[in-house]
């Protein structure tokens, strides 16, 4: 066997093996073997401990396991430790750091290959080859060993995240948090409950059909079954407005569909038996998206997976499946759909994890809507491993823990207690109007994009719409949304708020956002073909948009239009003709449209050191800072990999929103910020002082933006601005800004910061 299969087969019996200690007994065993070596030990430096213990071994004597213990600095193991690098000698006992472990069998071993074990920077243990005879590895074994080390440092931070490896004293010393997406704002302290698909389609083996008749019949009724599934499911979430529950429409409409149907009637009748024919059909279908390698079709995939299972699991038991969700649980899956998430009693649920997926998934916009605090894409997140499992969601950060310290328990918990009792306070705040203590008005807006989002008894707290995000109606709908479609929508976000700005944004699909019946193919979809890039290239689907939110205006004349991603003065220049164009073409048809306003997002660097000219061409400017930040700062704002990086007070972040207020003014216009930056309460406090005239967040977030903007005076606000942008580093601004919520009577709004 080469030495890539038999790392391959170690690499999987360590995947596949019950637990770490199961996992370290194999690689010991199988490396043995494979070097053909005398000795192969694992020593790993344990949460709290700063020494590095003998975790198994083959070749020293048994007993010392557990035993054994050193210093991160003693020893040759400890040198690798120390240097964290590899260490071959042929001849360890003559080495000036060679320390003697007694009673271990060691005297015996002359040669000596240590390689440290390290996980994103962090030490976890040293793995080590011996040999009695005096030779030297070669540079081979050396890079096998270092290979097997770095998958085995993955096994042990796994271990530590679902807390299996703990301290010497069974206490929890560090906790580890899985970094994951913000999908909806919000802490949790709960219980697991893993949800899995309990018909396997994949699973279903080829079978005759002996009557295929009967088999029609069983997967009609099993389709017609699953339809009326829907049916009640979309009843289940009356509390969201009917153009929210259309993805419901959708999945039946799925149902319905030709491929579906036709499809597995198709492959019964060439012999198969119902649950293959749909099996084959359903694989087919998802297929089809999953090569698409666009994130958004691969979700739409999950779906019709989904309901593969679905019809299977009718076919199977005839009955629908019930999720066991006891009070305090946290839905956690690979993939959760929108139907599973409605499937739960809601008043039992308190959080959401999933291991895929986005903040744009429909599970996301639907858990925003629902206000339940939920982490997406915790990619890390043995899911299999954590039923049952107390964990902590933070919505806010986009993280988890599982196992968590007391003290991290107790502060979410504390979190989560002073949510509940702050939304009562809030409430009251909520409904003030946001004036600084020397008596600036700042005007808060709604982010929104479902209509949930504005219902009538919360709206009060609002200044108006700062942010509609149109696309949110196009990706819930299997094809474009008609003129008069869109604007029917559009005129119901009007008339929610009719005496104040309402800022429809402009078609922003691309990147994360894409629409299953518009697949875009490309390799780095955030740099690629999104937002007015797109809509430029379609006068069709812009225009129609454009006429849709003018003709909606009628009634109102609070129509403010935004146009996302610009990133030079001829984009906006096209996209204002297009609009002019829109204008005349209604005119024409004997519609006059009332006055409106136009703006500009600023989300790309260009568009920072453009600000000023951008401005002059139109009414106001709008910061996304979500895209800004990304595009600043390099990071991709949806990989969790990468999301302790991204970080919204970076002096760079500062001095380009900065700039863009600046350059604003200077052009005697407006600027907002609506990106979710003006959510996080201390950083809102530098956007105050940085001089931005109004803010949008979403509703859940009004209240304590509000309370913020009561607290300070904006020369309070300029001062921390002041200071802030001097210090070099993103953790010392926190501090700062936490020091001043905190002496302002606002310690409540202190979120736990990254660790
Ligand atoms: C932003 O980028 O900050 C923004 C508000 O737009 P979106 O999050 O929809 O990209
Ligand atoms: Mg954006």
């Amino acid at each position: 066997m080469s030495r890539l299969a038999t790392l391959q087969r170690i690499v999987q019996g360590v995947s596949s093996s019950a637990g770490l200690h199961s996992a370290l007994e194999l690689i010991v065993n199988d490396v043995k073997t494979e070097l053909g070596v005398d000795v192969c030990s694992i020593y790993l430096s344990l949460p709290g401990s700063d020494e590095l213990t003998l975790m198994a071994t083959n070749g020293l004597l048994p007993w010392a396991v557990g035993k054994v213990k050193l210093k991160l600095n003693e020893g040759l193991v400890g040198l690798v430790a120390d240097h964290a690098e590899p260490i071959n000698l042929s001849d360890a006992p003559s080495h000036p750091r060679y320390k003697f472990l007694p009673d271990t069998g060691e005297e015996h071993f002359h040669a000596f290959l240590g390689v440290p074990i390290i996980h994103h920077r962090r030490l976890h243990g040293v793995l080590v080859i011996q040999q009695a005879e005096q030779r030297s590895f070669d540079e081979d074994d050396v890079a096998f060993l270092i290979t097997l080390g770095t998958q085995l440092a993955v096994a042990i931070s796994n271990a530590e995240t679902t807390g299996e490896l703990i301290g010497p004293d069974n206490e929890r010393h560090e906790d580890v948090f899985i970094e994951g997406i913000a999908g909806s704002p919000g802490v949790a302290v709960g219980t697991a409950v893993v949800v899995f698909p309990e018909a396997n389609l994949e699973a279903v083996p080829d079978r005759q059909a002996e009557d295929a008749k009967a088999e029609k019949n069983c997967f009609l009724n099993a389709v017609a079954q699953v339809q009326q599934d829907m049916v009640e499911l979309k009843e289940r979430l009356s509390m969201l407005p009917p153009e929210d529950r259309i993805l419901f429409d959708a999945y039946m409409m799925m149902l319905n569909s030709d491929t579906l149907i036709k499809g597995t009637l198709d492959y019964i009748e060439a012999g198969d038996w119902a649950p293959s024919a749909l099996r084959k059909t359903i694989l087919e279908h998802t297929r089809v998206f999953e090569e698409m390698e666009d994130s958004y079709l691969g979700e739409r995939a999950a779906d019709v997976r989904d309901l593969g299972q679905r019809v299977l699991a009718r076919m199977q038991t005839n009955q629908s499946r019930q999720i066991n969700c006891p009070p305090g649980s946290i839905l956690v899956s690979h993939e959760i759909s929108a139907t599973q998430l409605a499937e739960v009693p809601q008043e039992n649920l308190i959080g959401l994890v999933c291991s895929t997926g986005s903040s744009s998934s429909h599970v996301a916009i639907l858990a925003r809507a629902l206000g339940i605090p939920t982490v997406m894409g915790a990619s890390k997140l043995p899911v299999g491993r954590v039923d049952g499992r107390e964990m902590v969601v933070d919505g806010y950060l986009g993280r988890l823990c599982l196992q968590p310290s007391i003290g991290v328990r107790s502060e979410y918990l504390r979190l989560a207690d002073e949510e509940r009792e702050l939304s009562e306070e809030l409430l009251t705040e909520a409904n003030q109007p946001a004036v600084t203590l020397d008596g600036k008005r700042i005007p808060i807006f709604v982010n929104s994009g479902l209509l949930a989002d504005l219902l009538p008894s919360q709206k009060a707290q609002a200044d108006g719409i700062g942010l509609y995000r149109t696309e949110l109606p196009f990706m819930v709908r299997d094809q474009f949304p008609s003129e008069d479609e869109q604007t029917s929508i559009y005129r119901k976000v009007l008339t929610s708020f009719p005496d104040s700005p309402v800022t429809l944004r402009t078609l922003d699909v691309g990147g994360d956002k894409a629409l299953s019946y518009f697949p875009v193919v490309e390799d780095n979809p955030f740099l690629g073909w999104r937002g007015i890039r797109i809509t430029l290239d379609h006068p069709e689907i812009f225009l129609a948009q454009l006429r849709a939110m003018l003709r909606a205006s009628q009634s109102t004349g609070n129509l403010h239009i935004l146009f996302p991603m610009i990133g030079s003065v001829q984009q906006l220049e096209e996209a204002l003709g297009l609009l002019s164009l829109a204008e005349a073409e209604l005119e024409q048809h004997g519609v006059s449209v009332p006055a409106y306003k136009t703006g500009v997002m600023i989300e790309i660097p260009s568009a920072v050191y453009m600000a000023e000219q951008l401005a002059e061409m139109v009414d106001f400017l709008s910061v996304g800072s979500n895209d800004l930040i990304q595009y600043l700062l390099a990071v991709d704002r949806n990989n969790s990999m990468v999301a302790d990086l991204y970080e919204d007070t970076h002096p760079a972040v500062l001095m380009a929103l900065k700039a863009s207020v600046e350059g604003a003014h200077r052009a005697g216009k407006p600027i907002s910020l609506c990106g979710e930056m003006a959510s996080d309460p201390a950083a809102s406090l530098l956007l105050l002082g940085m001089g931005f005239d109004s803010f949008s967040v979403s509703l859940a977030s009004l209240p304590r933006l509000k309370w913020v903007m009561r607290s300070f005076s904006t020369q309070q606000a300029k001062q921390l601005y002041e200071y802030a942008v001097e210090l070099a580093d993103p953790a010392a601004v926190r501090r700062l800004l936490d020091e001043a919520l905190v002496d302002a009577g606002l310690g409540g709004l202190v979120r736990p910061g990254k660790r």
